[in-house]
């Protein structure tokens, strides 16, 4: 008998971001085999870490949603309740400190109406609009709080769902092809005030609310003051690592350094997985928690590749990575009450060009033991394209780099004056340093739409036009974010244990 007929695994999942680990230690928690195949050391991709000099970094993400005690979006405290775990987290009591143009200067404090009277405060002539803009995006929080969030790909659940929550799905479906831009010009005509929901949509977005769709709005304006954000004691790879201990406990396998090369077909449906190293690893589903534009492109024959991804493809393009400084800094030059994480924009104009935005975190206010005492960290990035850093020489490389984060610490020396003289560490990582270390094409940080859709509606589920081949992650529904990669995952396994018949 062939080994396609009689794989080891149930389901072999590639990569473990958080979304590839989801769907992993969801499926081990129902009885099924499964292995793991990540090509770098540890797990977590996006959302991992590393340590130089008494520093643990975190590599992206910070700003953790997920880790609420009550609802059901709370859908990290929820992926490692399901293999019997918990992780400490230490709450953040605001979001973010804008640093925006024309001096404002502005806390999304975790208690909703501070936050209000605090943008109010900027613009009194738009107290209703600002409320009822956010408040409408309450609604759809409150809609996606009261249901299972698992796959709309599977009929019996929606069924399920439709008939206990007949509402909260009417409520869900109107909102799913509508972008925040819409809903938000409705109530509000300030033009700098819409440029502030902007902003507010492109920190984590990566577009502006014409093209950010209200369903993830709905989730990320409410949540922060409803479970809020919480930050993982011991750092982001806390939760990677906790997910493996999870995994393992079930039975589940992963392997480091196994960086799979080519998903094996036979007659058009996915049976296996080849890695670098030459192994074939065989089972009945395959998952890949790469992005659509690797999987489809590296690791299946790209003249093969499905008529819905080309499509896909010419609806969302890759959004660009990120230009990223590590710092160590003497913990004097922080000031008394100065918050984890800010964004510093000066010219409106600037907003989506490469190194206009900066985002902030600086980690160690709320955990101070990711580095020495007396030293905080501060993660500084900003949206960069590949193109600008392909095509030199190793000397100018590392040229360009000193010069880019020398103009980016002079703009931080006007919050953090004396940033320069306290430096302690700084690593300074480029979008080619996200595509390697990362595994992710460009260094993406996942797809934008490349016009205005509606909505959500065109973002693809975990089914692929290839039987047996799902996919998990950022480049599928909802979207980038650990929370949202979770509710990929959660989907996900869903979807694959109604067809492998686990409970
Ligand atoms: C700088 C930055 C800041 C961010 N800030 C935040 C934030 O504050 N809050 C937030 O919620 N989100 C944030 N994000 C986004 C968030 O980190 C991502 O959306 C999320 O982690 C993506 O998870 P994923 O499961 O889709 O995939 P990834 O994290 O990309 O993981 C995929 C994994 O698959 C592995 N892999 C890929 N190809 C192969 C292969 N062929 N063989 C084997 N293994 C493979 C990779 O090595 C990787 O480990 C940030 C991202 C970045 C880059």
């Amino acid at each position: 008998m062939s080994p396609s007929r009689n794989p080891a695994f149930d389901v072999i999942v590639i990569g473990s971001g958080i979304g590839g680990l989801v769907t992993a230690t969801q499926l081990a928690a129902k009885g099924a085999q499964v292995l793991v195949l990540e090509r770098y050391l540890i797990p977590g991709g996006s959302a991992g870490y590393f340590q130089r000099q008494g520093y643990q970094f975190d590599v992206g993400a910070s700003m953790i949603f997920g880790f609420g005690d009550k609802g059901t979006t709370n859908l990290l405290t929820r992926a490692l309740e399901a293999v019997n775990l918990k992780q400490e987290t230490i709450t953040d009591p605001v979001q973010i400190h804008y640093h925006l143009p024309h001096n404002l200067d502005l806390k999304v404090e975790r208690i909703y109406n501070k936050f209000l009277q605090n943008l109010i405060a900027y613009f009194p002539h738009e107290a209703t609009g600002i409320r009822r803009f956010y408040d409408e995006c309450w609604k759809v929080f409150n809609y996606l709080n009261s249901i299972d969030l698992l796959s709309l790909e599977e009929p019996r659940y929606l069924l399920r769902t439709f008939l206990r929550h007949p509402l909260a799905c009417l409520g869900l479906a109107k909102y799913l092809p509508q972008n925040v831009g819409d809903v938000a010009r409705r109530y509000i005509k300030d033009p700098e005030l819409l440029k502030f929901i902007d902003i507010e949509c492109y920190c984590w977005s990566v577009v502006t609310a014409e093209k950010t769709p209200m369903i993830n709005a709905g989730m990320v304006f409410s949540d922060r003051h409803y479970g809020g954000v919480n930050y993982p004691k011991g750092g982001v790879g806390q939760i990677a690592q906790k997910l493996v201990v999870g995994l393992e406990k079930y039975g589940g396998i992963i392997e480091y350094k196994s960086r799979v090369i080519k998903i094996i077909t036979e007659q058009g449906k996915a049976v296996g997985v080849k890695l670098a190293n030459g192994k074939i690893y065989y089972g009945k589903r395959i998952v890949s928690n790469a992005t659509r534009w690797d999987t489809f492109e590296k690791l299946l024959p790209v003249d093969q590749m499905p008529s819905n991804e080309k499509k896909w493809q010419q609806t969302y393009q890759k959004s660009p990575s990120f230009l990223s400084l590590h710092i160590g800094v003497e913990a004097g030059v922080l000031p008394d009450s100065t918050e984890c994480h800010h964004i510093i924009l000066e010219d409106w104009q600037q907003m989506t060009t490469p190194a206009g935005t900066l985002f902030l975190s600086i980690p160690t206010l709320l955990d101070p033991e990711l580095a020495p005492q007396g030293y905080h960290i501060i993660h500084v990035f900003t949206p960069d394209w590949i193109d600008n850093w392909q095509g030199i020489s190793a000397t100018e490389y590392e040229a360009k780099k000193e010069a880019a984060a020398a103009q980016i610490i002079h703009r931080l020396e006007k919050i953090f004056p004396g940033l320069d003289a306290g430096l302690d560490y700084l690593e300074i990582g480029t979008p080619r340093t996200h595509q390697r270390f990362l595994g992710r094409v460009d260094g993406t940080y996942g797809p934008i739409p490349r016009r205005k859709l509606w909505g959500l509606l065109n973002m693809p589920f975990n089914r692929t036009a290839i039987p047996g081949l799902y996919c998990v992650g950022d480049s599928t529904f909802p979207g980038q974010g650990l929370n949202a990669v979770a509710f990929s995952g959660f989907a996900c396994a869903h979807r694959i244990a109604v067809d492998l018949g686990f409970k």
